[in-house]
């Protein structure tokens, strides 16, 4: 398991696409994830470029998802 913490792209509400939401749900509240984990990131910048990230990852597009 890999932990990951704020600004980064788990706490991120651009990321998780192509995970299932109840999955995402989980791994956002716990703040880990398995390293193989690797979600789609739809921020108007990254998503023409289908970009997809582990939970660690980060950019200046980073918008904390809501609580
Ligand atoms: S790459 Fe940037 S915008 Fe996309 S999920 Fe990660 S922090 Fe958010």
């Amino acid at each position: 398991m890999i932990s990951f913490s704020n600004g980064q792209c788990g706490t991120c509400s651009h990321f998780g696409e192509g995970i299932p939401e109840e999955k995402l749900v989980q791994i956002r509240i716990a703040r880990k994830s398995e390293e193989e984990v690797i979600g789609g990131c739809d921020h108007p910048s990254n998503s023409n470029l289908h970009l997809r990230v582990a939970v660690v990852g980060s950019c200046d597009g980073y918008s904390p998802v809501a609580a």
